[in-house]
Formats: C-alpha cells, sequence, structure tokens
C-alpha cells in the first residue's frame, strides 16, 4: 500500500532537517525514549493481566552496522497495529505548522514537544527510516513501514517473530557520526542514562590478553532506578556521594544535599548538591540536569530554578515543566513559578536545620556555602528574609556569629556619637593587620570579609538596616572611623599643620596609579606615627568595577591614599619643632609677603562685594588674578623651602618608607633606598 503522510505543509522533511540542524543528536533521544514507552506500556497491560503470553526480556537495544549504514532502535513493547501505524505515524496532527515553525525556529525543543514529532526527527539524521512492528495484540500481523524522506511512504505485511518495534534509520551522508561507536556512547550516556527501562548497546568488554573482547553480556547503559527516584529514608550519605560522582566524576565530595520530592500541586523529584567550589572562577551555572520522567531534556535550568540556585549540582526530574515552550514564556508559567519558589523554600528550610541541628558542622561548611548564600541573599529578596536567620559572620579571629548575635556583641562598644552601629571588617587578614590590631586594643572587633560578594552584601545589609554602617578597618584612623563624644582634637595652629604636612607630601614616592594625600591629626601619643587609609566609598566603589559593568570609571581612576601624620606622636613632634626651627627665617619673607597680599586681594573682593561680573571693571579683575597668582608663587617658594628641608631628613624617610612597607606599597627602588638607610642608621 502506498499513501501520503498527513502532513498539510508541503514537505516536512526538508523543514525538518533544516530548523533541527543545530539539534539533531536528540533524535537518538525521541527514538529510544519511544521505545521505552512502549515497553513501559506493554507493563501496565501485563500488570492488568490483559496479556496472555509471556512477557520474555524487555531490553531495548540499539545497535548500528556500518556496512548497511543503519541505525536501528529495537523494543519488545506493545507494537503497532497497521491500524496504529496509520493513525499514530502517518497522521501527524499538523495546523498551522508554518506559523509555529517560524515562531520557534531556534528551538528544536519545542518544535518536536509541540507536534509530538519525537518520531519524525530520524529524518534529521536519515534518507529513509523503516518501521517494522508486530502489536502485543493477539492475532496481529507485523507491518513495515518505510519513507525515504519524501511525504510518500510504503507500507507492506512483513516477517517479525517477536512482537515490538524497529525503527531502522538509514543514516544520510551527512550524518555518518551516528554510526560511530564512541559518538553514540556519548549521546547515550547524555540523553539516555538514566531511562526507567534497560538500554543495551553493543555487548560488555572485558580486558583479554592485553585486548578488550566482547562478552555474552548486554552492554546495558543506563541505571533504571536513580537515585532520586528512591525514597530518602531508604538511602544513606553513601548512596548520595555515589550517585554524585556518577553525575560529576571530576567534583570531588559535595558539602550537602538536598532530595526533592513533591506530588502536589505538581509533580517534582530531584536532588539538588551544594558543590566545594575553591574559588569563583569554578563556579559555574547549568550544571542541574533537567528530565522529563528520567529522560534527560536540558542542562540549561535557567528561569525553572530561581538564579542563585543555578550554581548547585544535581537533577531534577518533572513532567510538569512545560518544555515545549520558549524560555521567556517559562518565566510567566505559574506552574513554574511554583517549582521554582518550591526549590528555594526548600534550600533555605534545609540550611537553616542544618544550622539548627549542627552549628559546629554549618560553621565548619559555612566558608564554601557562603558565596551560594550570599548570591541568594543578593539576588532573591524572600530568601533574604529566610537567609538572615542562618547567614554567618566570620571575626578576624576565626569565629561565626549569626547576624544578630554579631551585632549584640557590638552594640555597646561600637556604636558611634550618631547611634550608628559602626561595622569594622578587614579583606586580608595580613594586609590589614595593624589595623585589626589597632581595633582590637580599642577593644572592637573586626569581621573578615574575604569573599567575592562580600562588598555587595555590605551595601546590601546597610540598605536593610537602619543606623548601621561597615567600614573597612583602614579606612581613616580608628577614632575617626568610630567616633565618640569625646572632645574635639586641639587643632594645630595653620601654620604648623601647613608645614608638618608639606614635609611629607613633598617627600612622598610617585607610586603608578596611587594618589597620596597627607594629613595631619592630633590621634593620640600612643598611636603610630603614620598611618595609610583608604577612603572607604572610593574603595568600594573600585571594588565593585571589578565585578559590575558600566563602573570601570571607577576601575580606571587611581587609588586614594591617605597618609595620616598624628601630631601627637613624640616623633612627628620633633620633626615639627625641629622643621619650623629651621625653617623660620626662610619662610618669614613668604609669609610678610603673602599676607599683605592677602589683604589687597580682600580688598578687591570687598570693592566688588555687590557687583555682577559684569559690572566689575577689567581692571579689578586682572588685578584680582595677578594677586591670587602672586600668592601661589610665595606659597611655592615655601613649599620649596620646606621639601628642601625634608629632602634631607632621615627620620622623614624612614617614617614613610615604614608605613608603605606595612601596607605592601614600598618596592623596587624606594624599597632597597629604605634598606640602605636602615643600614646605616644602625650602624
Ligand atoms: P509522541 O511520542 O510524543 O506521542 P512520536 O511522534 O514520537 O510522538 O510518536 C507518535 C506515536 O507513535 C506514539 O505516541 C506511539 O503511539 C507511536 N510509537 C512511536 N514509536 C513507537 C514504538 N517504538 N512502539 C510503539 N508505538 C510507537
Amino acid at each position: 500500500m502506498k499513501g501520503n503522510i498527513g502532513v498539510t505543509t508541503e514537505n516536512i522533511f526538508p523543514v525538518i532537517k533544516k530548523f533541527l540542524y543545530s539539534d539533531h543528536d536528540i533524535f537518538l533521544r525521541e527514538i529510544v525514549s519511544n521505545a521505552v514507552d512502549a515497553t513501559q506500556k506493554l507493563k501496565t497491560i501485563i500488570q492488568k493481566g490483559e496479556m496472555k503470553e509471556e512477557a520474555g526480556d524487555l531490553t531495548v537495544h540499539v545497535s548500528f552496522n556500518k556496512d548497511a549504514g543503519t541505525l536501528t532502535v529495537s523494543d519488545h513493547g506493545i507494537g503497532m497495529t497497521e491500524e496504529e501505524v496509520d493513525k499514530y505515524i502517518n497522521q501527524i496532527a499538523f495546523s498551522s505548522a508554518n506559523d509555529f515553525l517560524d515562531k520557534y525556529k531556534e528551538d528544536a525543543n519545542a518544535i518536536i514537544g509541540h507536534f509530538g514529532l519525537g518520531f519524525y526527527s530520524a529524518f534529521m539524521v536519515s534518507k529513509k527510516v523503516e518501521v517494522v512492528t508486530k502489536s502485543w495484540q493477539e492475532g496481529s500481523k507485523a507491518v513495515k513501514w518505510s519513507c525515504d524522506g519524501s511525504p510518500e511512504y510504503t507500507i507492506e505485511e512483513c516477517d517479525k517473530a517477536d512482537r515490538g518495534t524497529d525503527i531502522v534509520m538509514y543514516i544520510d551522508d551527512d550524518n555518518k557520526e551516528f554510526l560511530d561507536e564512541a559518538k553514540l556512547q556519548e549521546l547515550l550516556r547524555k540523553y539516555c542514562h538514566f531511562l526507567p527501562v534497560a538500554v543495551a548497546f553493543g555487548k560488555k568488554k572485558e580486558w583479554k590478553d592485553g585486548k578488550q573482547v566482547e562478552t555474552a553480556e548486554d552492554n546495558i547503559i543506563n541505571d533504571t532506578t536513580p537515585l532520586w527516584t528512591k525514597k530518602p529514608a531508604d538511602l544513606k550519605d553513601e548512596d548520595y556521594k555515589k550517585f554524585y560522582n556518577e553525575l560529576y566524576p571530576m567534583a570531588g565530595e559535595p558539602l550537602f544535599w538536598i532530595h526533592l520530592n513533591v506530588d502536589f500541586p505538581f509533580n517534582l523529584t530531584g536532588i539538588l548538591y551544594f558543590p566545594k567550589v575553591h574559588n569563583s572562577i569554578e563556579l559555574q551555572k547549568n550544571k542541574i540536569q533537567l528530565y522529563c520522567n528520567q529522560v534527560f531534556v536540558t542542562d540549561s535550568v535557567e528561569g525553572i530554578v530561581p538564579d542563585f540556585l543555578t550554581l548547585l549540582h544535581g537533577v531534577i526530574d518533572s513532567p510538569d515543566i512545560p518544555l515545549n515552550v520558549s524560555r521567556s514564556y517559562l518565566q510567566s508559567d505559574s506552574n513554574v513559578k511554583k517549582i521554582s519558589t518550591y526549590i528555594s523554600k526548600k534550600v533555605s528550610d534545609r540550611l537553616q536545620q542544618i544550622f539548627k541541628t549542627d552549628r559546629k558542622d554549618f560553621e565548619a561548611k559555612w566558608d564554601d556555602i557562603k558565596i551560594f548564600i550570599h548570591y541568594g541573599i543578593l539576588t532573591e529578596k524572600d530568601f533574604y528574609d529566610k537567609a538572615k536567620n542562618f547567614a554567618l559572620f566570620k571575626d578576624t579571629d576565626g569565629k561565626y556569629f549569626t547576624y544578630d548575635e554579631y551585632q549584640t556583641l557590638i552594640k555597646d562598644n561600637q556604636t558611634d556619637k550618631d547611634g550608628n552601629l559602626i561595622y569594622l571588617y578587614a579583606q586580608d587578614k595580613d594586609k590589614q593587620y595593624a589595623y585589626i590590631q589597632t581595633a582590637k586594643q580599642k577593644g572592637y572587633s573586626t569581621l573578615l570579609l574575604d569573599g567575592e560578594l562580600d562588598v555587595a552584601l555590605v551595601g546590601l545589609l546597610e540598605e536593610k538596616n537602619e543606623k548601621c554602617r561597615f567600614t573597612r578597618v583602614d579606612g581613616d584612623s580608628i577614632d575617626r572611623l568610630i567616633q565618640k563624644d569625646t572632645p574635639a582634637e586641639v587643632a594645630l595652629p595653620e601654620t604648623e599643620k601647613e608645614i608638618i604636612e608639606k614635609v611629607f607630601s613633598t617627600q612622598l614616592p610617585q607610586i603608578d596609579k596611587i594618589n597620596f594625600n597627607v594629613e595631619a591629626h592630633a590621634l593620640g601619643e600612643d598611636a603610630m606615627p603614620i598611618t595609610i587609609t583608604q577612603s572607604e566609598y572610593m574603595r568600594r566603589m573600585k571594588d565593585m568595577s571589578r565585578f559590575q559593568q558600566g563602573m570601570s570609571f571607577y576601575g580606571e581612576m587611581p587609588d586614594m591614599m591617605n597618609i595620616v601624620v598624628n601630631t601627637d606622636n613624640a616623633l612627628i613632634k620633633s620633626i615639627l619643632s625641629e622643621g619650623t626651627e629651621q625653617t623660620k627665617a626662610k619662610l618669614t619673607p613668604f609669609d610678610n609677603e603673602i599676607k599683605g597680599l592677602q589683604a589687597r586681594k580682600e580688598a578687591i573682593d570687598s570693592e566688588n562685594k555687590n557687583k555682577k561680573w559684569d559690572e566689575i571693571s577689567q581692571e579689578s579683575k586682572d588685578e584680582l588674578d595677578k594677586t591670587e597668582k602672586a600668592i601661589d608663587e610665595q606659597r611655592t617658594k615655601k613649599t620649596e623651602v620646606i621639601a628642601a628641608y625634608a629632602k634631607d631628613n632621615k627620620v622623614v624617610h624612614q617614617l614613610i618608607d615604614l608605613a608603605l612597607l606595612q601596607n605592601g606599597m614600598l618596592r623596587g627602588e624606594a624599597l632597597s633606598n629604605f634598606v640602605a638607610r636602615s643600614l646605616e642608621l644602625i650602624k
């Protein structure tokens, strides 16, 4: 018998080949899962007692013949009668096929799912397909359907001893790779690894006399009862670890896992693992595999699980995730939304549970899991509300606190005069060691925030909690970071302040991409003579620019460092008095000159006080300009005098270098000069 396949489009096959080309690997999944379906249907029939004969071995076989150019998938499932072949294979329910194909050109999964085109995907790789089938029903005759890729097909009676179906694909010349053992092995592993009916591909091999030889035993490529289909109560930790290892042979041990199992209001099973990641480079999205009744669908779960959970590993199996729709539609699907919320809640419940029942274990794992939790906190509003109860801070001594515990710890001592709670933190325990010690002497605690997302987290916490501020411990001198109600520092007379600032600013080395700003402050006799601080704001912006697009402007800017000179320190005091002494005679004439010029400037200013800019005479403007320039000139001359004094002052250089050294900024020539000078000083 001959006939035309019931497709409204002129010729579906070129369409299939063209549009599905990019993803043509999936034909094997489609054909093998049809075989599995037919087998499972048979099992149901047997269970109901409707079939009299012996079921026999139900293994699905995948085989290929290079010479004949065929790839065959055989099952012992229900098979089809001639009428069924006509109904299921010939009459493909096509309506508005063109519209649909246009819309979903890019998405092979969508087309296949939508039309139940599973079987026809065989034509992506075949020039001819034969279906040889015999129904389970008593007295059925075997039939052979054959089609060469045109809408014409033939169907005829044939000989077939066993019940079931053979799909014989005559692989076309462009797709010879599908007649390669290794390639087929790879595809079967990817798509059929957990199918619920045994699938055999060739025979098991074993080593004999240094060669691999085939045994008589079928090579079963799948695990028909994967772990996620089992009851959690029946499973041990070892089982979960073993399964993880099977899924991700290179990944090491997981930190912990969550077994998902829900059947209302949607059906979903799965296991999610928290992987152990050593650094953020190893963090990869899309390691979770998505299955539909144990058939592998995709490893892109974006839109199905909350973004931060795409970093986890594991499997999700749900027949309720619509696979035949575009990703953007997926996100608006109400079932998918429920699924996403469910998964997120499960994860936070589990974390909360571990935290509660075994805080020690939770703390031990914290450094490894915090990247996931921080990512969740930053991207998922609901997750923050849950996570704030078990998220931890770690201080620089390695102790862990919940957010609440830590707040209680520092509340009394680290609230400033305006009622702001100041959280001190370090990003590097070694680099900021001296600052941490200084804070400790004041009885302050310093957090260690050394994770990739900590800068962003800090911003979020400041937003969520009123009157709280985070500042890196070297953001300023400690008493200015946490300002208490103590009397304001006694300001140095302006002239002395100028001398001390210029003594240091003129002697600072040039360092690429670092700008220094010298400030004199009275920080107490015991505090260091010089500390280097970096403004919290600029540093944070620069940190963020590394992660966020559109902020590269900050990344380009040089680091702004403050050199804070402590005018209470004995060494600084003696530099100041000696410097004042030695420069006085030279500076006095400039000071007098400046005084005169400033009086002149004030006179001009007051003359023009009530005038608009265009009412002021040009003469007056020029005069003002000249006076200002003259003041600058005098100041420059003063600076030169101070610089000349400071240049030969070894203590000044030694102090600067020590401060730079402490911050890892003394390098190259400056470092060897320092060493040479130090040797000279201790001689
Ligand atoms: P779907 O599997 O989505 O229904 P397919 O195009 O893959 O769509 O298959 C169409 C129909 O053909 C199936 O529903 C089934 O009834 C029948 N069929 C396909 N393959 C087999 C098989 N190996 N054994 C029995 N019936 C099959």
